[in-house]
């Protein structure tokens, strides 16, 4: 039931969803801060993003460091508070381009990719923030570092990098229960001392929230049907 894109709607979309996140929370008797909302703007033009960066949302999430670099060069030009999170797969070969452009990148999940993020980090004098990625659901298809090698890659990226390690992300099987991901991820970053977790998309962002959430990403539920 997405709509489809409608630029005046972005901004009532946005407030929708942090209502809806503030009554889950309050029905769960959390008084925690609500997750950061990021909007997940893959594959719409920068004009279509624009609206809901002019209504004052600074906070952005792309897949693709290709698609990212023809879009966001000239609107973090043109916003500067905005912060730009890459949420897809990243080669190794594009750990450069996405040190120079992302504000914080997600999708860390092996040590060769850390490697070569941590040079760039150095090479560019530039220190974005990264996640994890953790695999929950060992889909083999999916990006993402397997439950068992998590302590090892977490250390490496930590002690022997010195990365910036801030938290964890998960993108759960599509037909299992989410929470049950949520939660397993919530339980690695305590026992790990990560404070940050992105978790929740449009279909169960709220869910996300209730289990601890400090970033949702959320596409579709502010943008409407994505184009193809
Ligand atoms: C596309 C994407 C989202 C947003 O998905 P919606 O269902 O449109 O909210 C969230 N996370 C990741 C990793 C994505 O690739």
């Amino acid at each position: 039931m997405t709509e489809p894109y409608r630029p005046e709607a972005l901004a009532g979309n946005l407030a929708h969803i942090s209502k809806s996140i503030d009554a889950a929370m309050t029905e769960h008797g959390l008084e925690t801060p609500r997750p950061q909302v990021i909007a997940v703007s893959k594959r719409f033009h920068a004009d279509h993003i624009r609206p809901l960066l002019e209504a004052g949302h600074h906070v952005f999430g792309e897949n693709r460091v290709q698609e990212a670099q023809e879009k966001w060069p000239a609107l973090k030009a043109e916003f500067p508070k905005t912060e730009l999170h890459l949420i897809g797969q990243l080669q190794s070969n594009k750990a450069e381009e996405a040190v120079a452009l992302f504000d914080v990148i997600q999708t860390v999940d092996r040590p060769k990719l850390a490697r070569k993020l941590k040079d760039a980090v150095d090479k560019l004098d530039r220190h974005p923030t990264f996640f994890l990625q953790v695999n929950t659901g060992n889909e083999p298809q999916k990006g993402g570092a397997a439950l068992h090698d998590l302590a090892d890659l977490l250390a490496y990226c930590r002690d022997e990098l010195a990365l910036d390690i801030a938290g964890l992300m998960c993108i759960p099987p599509a037909d299992d229960d989410p929470a049950l991901h949520f939660a397993l991820l919530n339980k690695l970053a305590r026992r790990h001392g990560l404070a940050k977790l992105s978790m929740g998309m449009s279909a169960d962002y709220e869910i996300a929230a209730v289990m601890g959430a400090t970033y949702v990403r959320v596409g579709t539920a502010i943008f409407g049907t994505r184009p193809s």
